[in-house]
């Protein structure tokens, strides 16, 4: 892969990603607009993220809490913070004072102490439920049977606003093989759209080496790391 950072030419890599976006749009008749991208920084520094501001892009990812508020600290004013991994509940404070978006909701007591921080703070949070459509053991996630009940404990929450679902498929080196758990989680969101009344109109899946399959299959959030900074240590 050629990533943005190092060849110091932030606008050209970002560019190549951006083309493929757009062409994994076209194949799937889909408006470019409707694929938002969070560039991943975590465990890349404030310089990494300020490149990359500086290209244009304002929506960044990270999946650790102290890592996060170090490095915001020292990133330019003005960016939008998504929490992508996974959180320990009595985190949810500080998640809900540091981050405008969560997308990997894996547990009831989370969506109780994230609902308890966000009406504390007087904001209304955007979450997404981590879903573990491949079955993996070593996943975090609800399994899909646990999600019709999640979801209905969910209409107590008011300052929640649960806006999609997210997925981790399996990692394989050919994306083809990711193909089958993005249209799983995009049909199960729409039977559960069907039975909860929640619209879950977000899709938070793909990563560097399968985004463009999961646009094709309906993605509305990439989480990208590796392909906008490189490799991580
Ligand atoms: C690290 C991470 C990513 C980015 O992965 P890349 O393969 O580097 O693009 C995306 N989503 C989550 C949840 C991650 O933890």
């Amino acid at each position: 892969m050629n990533p943005v950072i190092s060849d110091q030419k932030a606008e050209v890599g970002l560019a190549a990603v951006r083309e493929r976006i757009a062409a994994a749009c076209e194949r799937a008749g889909r408006d470019v607009n409707s694929v938002g991208l969070v560039a991943v920084s975590k465990r890349k520094g404030p310089d990494a993220v300020r490149a990359l501001a500086e290209a244009g892009l304002d929506v960044f990812g990270e999946s650790r809490v102290q890592e996060a508020r170090q490095k915001m600290a020292l990133c330019p004013s003005g960016l939008t913070w998504h929490m992508i991994g996974h959180i320990q509940t009595n985190k949810a404070g500080e998640v809900v004072r540091l981050f405008s978006y969560v997308h990997a909701v894996d547990s009831l007591r989370l969506l109780d102490a994230l609902d308890s921080a966000a009406a504390a703070a007087g904001v209304s949070l955007p979450v997404l439920l981590e879903v573990n459509v491949s079955g993996e053991g070593s996943k975090f996630g609800f399994a899909p049977e646990e999600v019709p009940g999640i979801l209905e404990h969910c209409t107590g929450l008011m300052n929640l606003d649960i806006s999609g679902l997210m997925t981790i498929p399996p990692f394989t080196p050919d994306p083809e093989e990711a193909r089958p758990h993005f249209i799983r989680l995009r049909e199960l969101r729409d039977g559960w759209r069907a039975a909860s009344g929640f619209p879950l109109d977000e899709l938070s899946m793909g990563m560097s080496h399968d985004f463009e399959v999961a646009i094709e299959e309906g993605a509305t959030w990439i989480r990208l790391g590796t392909i906008l900074f490189g490799e991580r240590e």
